[in-house]
C-alpha cells in the first residue's frame, strides 16, 4: 500500500491511497475507523513532557493528558528507557510462568497503598470488572448471600468503563442504549449522599463502587467527609468498599490516593491509567487478603496482564510518582493553578472546581457549547476535552512546572475573553 501523505490543517490537502486521490489524513481515521469518536481536528506527530506537536510543527500544551494516563508526561524519559530495555529483554510470557518483573511490582503497589495483594490486569474496565467478579463470589462465600442474588451499588454520574456489565451500572443514557440486556443485581444512587447508600444497602449487597472524585461524570467533588461515612456505613453492614480510583489515584488529586484525603482504606483498589506510564495500558486491582482469597488458579486472568513489559514499565511509574514527588507537585501546583483560574473573570463560567491537578471549569453551556472552547483553546496551543458538554477538563501531566501553568493560565484567560465578546454580539 502506498500512502503518499500530505498534511495540512487549514487548507483542503489530499493524499494518494494505493494511486487514488483522497481527501485529509484524519479522513483515513473516518473511513475506515468506526465512528465512536470525534476529536478535535488536530494530527499529533509528536509529545515530549507537557508538550504535544502537530503535523505542521505547531506545538501545544496538553492540559488533558489521555485522561491521565500521561501523569509522567508524554515519552517520559526514564519509563521510555525502562520500556526499551525490558522490550529487548523479555516482554510477554502469559501468567502460565513467574517472570523476574512481576513480583517488584506488585510488591512496591501493594507497599504504597496498604493493599495486601494485587491482580494485575490491562484496561481500567478489566480491573473494575475484576473487583466486580470478587466482590459477587465473596458475598457468597463469606457473607452467605444466595448463589446469584448479589447487588453490586454504584452512583449517578459514574464512569467505571464501557463492557456490558460496567455500562448495566451507568446512569448515562447513551452510554446503555442499545447495549442491553445487563446483568442482574446492579443498582444506582446519587452520589455524594451517604444516607442513600445506606438505604440502599440489603442483606444481598455485596459491594459499593465508587469513584472519590467523579471524573467522567465532570470532575464532581462530593462533600466533605463521604467517602469516611460510606467507608463507616459499609463496614457496619458488611459490604465491601471498592473505591475506582483509576482517573483519581497515582497523586491526581494532590494524595497519592484519592481515598487518602480522608485516611480511608477501601477493601478494594482499582488503578489504572497512569499506571502505564503513558506508554502501555498497565492495570491493577488491589485488595485485602481475605477479598482476593477467592480467586484460585483458573478462577480469572488475562492473556497479557502482568506481562514483564508492563510490570517493568508500572513499577518505574510507580517510583517516579514517589520518588518525583508529583503527588505533592500536584497538591501545591493545582492550589495555585485553581486559584488563578476562578479569577478568571467570564459571565460564560458557571464553576471552577478541582482537587490537585484535577480540575474541571463548567461552563453555561446554554451560551456557549463546551466543544466550541475546546475548538479555541486548540487555536491559541491548549489541548483540552470537554466532559458531558458542559465541562472543560484541565489535568495536565504531574511534571508540569508552575510557569507552564500560568502560561496556560493566561491563554484560557484570552479565549474566554474572545468568546465572551462574540457571544455578546450574537445576543
Ligand atoms: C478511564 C476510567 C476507567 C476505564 O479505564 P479504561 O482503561 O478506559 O478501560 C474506569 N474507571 C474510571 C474512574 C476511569 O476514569
Amino acid at each position: 500500500m502506498d500512502l503518499g501523505v500530505e498534511y495540512s490543517r487549514f487548507t483542503v490537502p489530499v493524499f494518494t491511497l494505493n494511486g487514488v486521490i483522497m481527501t485529509v489524513e484524519p479522513s483515513l481515521e473516518d473511513r475506515y475507523g468506526a465512528n465512536n469518536y470525534h476529536p478535535l481536528p488536530v494530527v499529533l506527530v509528536r509529545g515530549e513532557g507537557v508538550y504535544v506537536w502537530d503535523n505542521e510543527g505547531r506545538r501545544y500544551l496538553d492540559m488533558m493528558s489521555a485522561y491521565s494516563a500521561v501523569s509522567h508526561g508524554h515519552c517520559n524519559p526514564r519509563l521510555v528507557s525502562v520500556l526499551t530495555h525490558q522490550a529487548q529483554k523479555l516482554a510477554v510470557v502469559s501468567r502460565a510462568f513467574h517472570t523476574d518483573q512481576l513480583g517488584p511490582f506488585l510488591a512496591l503497589a501493594c507497599e504504597l497503598t496498604g493493599m495486601d495483594r494485587a491482580l494485575p490486569m490491562n484496561t481500567g474496565t478489566e480491573a473494575v470488572e475484576t473487583a466486580l467478579k470478587a466482590a459477587r463470589k465473596w458475598a457468597y462465600l463469606n457473607k452467605g448471600v444466595a448463589d446469584g442474588q448479589a447487588e453490586i451499588i454504584a452512583c449517578q454520574g459514574n464512569f467505571h468503563g464501557r463492557s456490558i456489565a460496567i455500562v448495566g451500572l451507568s446512569s448515562e443514557p447513551q452510554y446503555r442504549k442499545g447495549f442491553g440486556p445487563f446483568p442482574a443485581g446492579l443498582k444506582i444512587i446519587p452520589y455524594g449522599d451517604a444516607d442513600a447508600l445506606a438505604q440502599a444497602i440489603t442483606t444481598r449487597t455485596a459491594a459499593f463502587l465508587v469513584e472519590p472524585i467523579q471524573g467522567e461524570g465532570g470532575i464532581v467533588l462530593p462533600p466533605d467527609g463521604y467517602l469516611a461515612r460510606c467507608a463507616e456505613i459499609c463496614r457496619e453492614c458488611r459490604v465491601l468498599l471498592l473505591a475506582d480510583e483509576v482517573q483519581t489515584g497515582l497523586g491526581r488529586t494532590g494524595r497519592f490516593l484519592a481515598c487518602d484525603h480522608e485516611g480511608v482504606k477501601p477493601d478494594g483498589l482499582i488503578l489504572g491509567k497512569a499506571l502505564g506510564g503513558g506508554l502501555l495500558p498497565v492495570s491493577l486491582f488491589l485488595a485485602r487478603d481475605q477479598l482476593m482469597r477467592v480467586f484460585g488458579p483458573g478462577d480469572h486472568g488475562s492473556t497479557f496482564g502482568g506481562n514483564p513489559l508492563a510490570a517493568a514499565v508500572g513499577l518505574e511509574a510507580l517510583k517516579i510518582i514517589t520518588e518525583e514527588g508529583l503527588a505533592e507537585r500536584s497538591a501545591e501546583l493545582g492550589r495555585e493553578f485553581l486559584e488563578s483560574l476562578r479569577s478568571i473573570r467570564s459571565s460564560l463560567i458557571r464553576d471552577v472546581r478541582g482537587r490537585g491537578l484535577f480540575i474541571g471549569i463548567e461552563i453555561h453551556s446554554e451560551r456557549v457549547a463546551a466543544r466550541t472552547i475546546c475548538e479555541r483553546l486548540l487555536d491559541v496551543g491548549i489541548l483540552s476535552k470537554e466532559t458531558h458538554d458542559t465541562v472543560i477538563r484541565l489535568a495536565p501531566p504531574l511534571t508540569i512546572r508552575a510557569d507552564q501553568l500560568q502560561d496556560a493560565v493566561e491563554r484560557i484567560r484570552r479565549v474566554f475573553e474572545v468568546l465572551e465578546r462574540s457571544v455578546r454580539k450574537v445576543s
